[in-house]
């Protein structure tokens, strides 16, 4: 599996999800041409036809452009029923709704998702293709007991890191969105965040920090609080931007290529 963030932040979320033979966009909040420019520079090739659009909540920075990306990626559009009652959507010429906790598979690959806490429906999401696992989990307000327990045995973890508290309440936002974006409906910090690694430690391999604020935190915190998280584990951390690209190549779990080699596990 390969999954490419080609954006991620407050101004515009997709990314390109690879396995079992499909390729799936998930969310869209860049125009297509963009999403084509910045798809050539991170892989050397067009998106072209996709197989699939999955959104995972109506907010404009994930759903902006998921009208004009359907139609110039031909691709059918995946959502909640939440979602596509919502009136941050435009028209799309072809849906298909999925339950918020219900897999669904798009050829080989399979979408796994769980509803977390937002303030529009949102759901995380599982990929599988074949051993291979990676979750993406943004735009949440807390990390619930039940979320930890659908991302066990995912090897490569794409998690919010969306603010620092301090800088959230000392930042050039109004009280009232300071007052959303912390609360439980909003958006994690760097130490909800660092929580949730804890808690999924001996498994991880890879962990991506998404959706940071440019305003709220400084890439460095984020950083420091992975790292604090994950000291006894051998984790590679890296960090999402929003105008740059990544492309991450997931395997199956570290334990089943390295058989016999002790502390793997
Ligand atoms: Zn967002
Ligand atoms: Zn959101």
């Amino acid at each position: 599996m390969r999954v490419t963030i080609l954006a991620s932040g407050s101004r515009g979320n997709s990314t390109l999800v690879e396995g079992g033979g499909a390729r799936l966009l998930i969310d869209a909040g860049l125009p297509p041409s963009e999403l084509e420019r910045r798809a050539m520079s991170a892989l050397g090739e067009p998106l072209g036809k996709l197989d699939g659009i999955v959104l995972t909540h109506a907010h404009g920075d994930h759903v902006g452009h998921a009208g004009p990306c359907a139609t110039a990626f031909e691709a059918p559009v995946y959502l909640t029923e939440a979602t596509r009652r919502s009136a941050q959507l435009g028209s799309l010429p072809m849906s298909r709704v999925f339950g918020p906790r219900a897999p669904f598979a798009i050829g080989g690959l399979e979408v796994r998702p769980h509803p977390v806490p937002h303030d529009a429906p949102q759901v995380a999401l599982v990929f599988a293709a074949g051993e291979a696992r990676a979750a993406l989990v943004t735009d949440l307000g807390w990390v619930h007991r039940e979320l930890i327990e659908h991302l066990r045995g995912v090897g490569t973890l794409f998690i919010e890191a969306n603010h620092e508290p301090t800088l959230l309440a000392s930042g050039p936002y109004p009280p009232e969105i300071q007052k959303r974006i912390a609360s439980g409906a909003g958006h994690l910090s760097n130490a909800q965040m660092a929580g949730a690694l804890t808690a999924l430690a001996p498994g991880l391999e890879n962990v991506i920090l998404m959706h940071l604020s440019q305003a709220n935190n400084e890439p460095h915190l984020a950083r420091r609080a992975a790292e604090r998280a994950l000291v006894r584990h051998q984790v590679e951390i890296r960090i999402a931007a929003q105008d740059e690209t990544l492309s991450v190549e997931v395997g199956p779990p570290r334990g089943q290529l390295s058989l016999g080699i002790p502390g793997c596990a």
